[in-house]
């Protein structure tokens, strides 16, 4: 029995439609040692085919006792790429599906190990002793821009291209590209699968919170995609958790969520189904669809116009700061000439050396512009002055026009000298 919990991987799936979109695209797979989450797109009808086919394809190999973990790493390959298959003859066999893709996450636990792969922008996270590191690496135009030093992770969070891919599985390329891996993974691990229906909208450290909050693998995706519906969940969203030897975790048996469990699937296994589901597929209504292709087959193109236009938001950003920096340096400098001006319809009576002169301006300076310079200089001299007119003229004596600083000296000089 202690040997049982020792080993046990516990998952649990939750995928919710959002507020937005009216049909659930994602589709998602909590298994015995397999979970898969996988985010279809396409048309007014497709994305959820696409995805459901995917999960439910990847599913079978649940359960098979793989030799190592090169060997289930392979499995979810193969799996990837027969779902690839599958859904370009499901396009073949129905033209309106044309265009349909999907992203896949997929992870087979064997023994201490995990065993990945991945398309798409769909995540894998793990948390571990306290930190979450993204395993999967997004197959989106901006991650390719971040890469390459373009943009910054920061920018690429809000890009507003954020969600174009780079690759999916679907019926353009007939050999996708997957990434996989094999990591080791240790007593009291979480993983999350998620689509960017959870990573586009809650912050890094608010799915590490829910996760810390949650005891279970069931609290911890409920609380993902309640805190994606918070967030207003413009996607769908899917989050799949799934706890390595974790007590008070326990397996909770196998679960399908989204449209892979609303059964939307063309299975050549059962005839006559797929004449059953499809007209289903054509009632969803127009505007579910992305208004923008989420897949742009054509990337290198795509790439090029994206920087271009990255380069345009970036000068218009420009142009916007120099205006600005333009407005506020002409406004200083009227008011400088304002107060100049002003200053320079003052005068003053002051020591010029040991000689009583008239300045034009006010004293003192600003940085190393004098504020004011002699216009007269007159023949009294300081040892003339009574100390009491000498201190006054030391500090200077202002007066509002030139006539008036000439009376000042006149009777400054007078006192002085009677
Ligand atoms: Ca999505």
């Amino acid at each position: 029995m202690a040997e049982r919990v020792r080993t046990a991987t516990a998952g649990a799936a939750e995928s919710h439609v959002g507020r937005v979109r009216s049909n659930n695209q994602d589709s998602g797979y909590a298994g015995t040692a397999l979970f898969v989450v996988a985010d279809g797109m396409g048309g007014h009808a497709g994305g959820d085919v696409a995805s459901s086919i995917a999960v439910r394809r990847i599913a079978e190999t649940d359960g098979i006792d793989f030799a190592d973990p090169q060997e289930a790493e392979f499995a979810l390959q193969a799996a990837m790429i027969a779902a690839n298959r599958e859904i370009g003859r499901a396009v073949a066999e129905h033209s309106e599906l044309t265009g349909m893709g999907t992203t896949v996450s997929a992870m087979v636990r064997v023994g201490d190990v995990v065993a990945t792969a991945h398309i798409g922008d769909s995540r894998i996270y793990l948390q571990r002793g306290g930190e979450l590191s993204q395993i999967t690496n997004d197959h989106t135009f901006v991650q390719r821009l971040v890469e390459t030093g373009r943009i910054t992770p920061e920018e690429a969070a809000v890009h507003p291209r954020r969600s174009v891919l780079m690759r999916v599985l679907g019926d353009i390329d007939q050999s996708p590209e997957i990434d996989t891996s094999v990591i080791a993974t240790l007593p009291g691990d979480r993983w999350v699968l998620c689509s960017d229906g959870l990573s586009s909208y809650v912050p890094e450290e608010e799915i590490h919170a829910v996760l810390d909050a949650a005891a279970t693998a069931q609290d911890a995706s409920a609380g993902l995609v309640a805190a994606a519906l918070e967030h207003g969940a413009p996607d769908n969203v899917t989050a799949i958790v799934v706890d390595i030897d974790r007590p008070g975790s326990a397996p909770q048996g196998v679960r399908l969520v989204g449209a892979a469990a609303a059964g939307l699937e063309l299975d050549e296994a059962v005839p006559g189904r797929q004449h059953a589901r499809l007209p289903a597929l054509l009632l969803h209504p127009i505007r579910t669809a992305t208004p923008e292709a989420r897949f742009q087959p054509d990337s290198e193109d795509y790439l090029d116009a994206l920087i271009r236009e990255d380069r345009r938001r970036v000068w218009r950003r420009r142009v916007v700061w120099l205006a600005v920096i333009a407005l506020l340096v002409a406004a200083v400098s009227v008011a400088a000439g304002i107060g100049y001006r002003y200053t320079q319809g003052q005068y003053y009576v002051g020591f010029d050396g040991d000689r009583v002169a008239i300045y034009q301006g006010v004293q003192g300076t600003i940085g190393p512009i004098r504020l004011s310079h002699v216009v007269q200089d007159t023949e009294v001299q300081r040892s003339d002055l009574s100390p009491f007119s000498a201190g006054q003229i030391a500090d200077g004596i202002p007066a509002a026009t030139l006539e008036d600083a000439e009376r000042t000296v006149a009777n400054a000089g007078g006192t002085g000298g009677g």
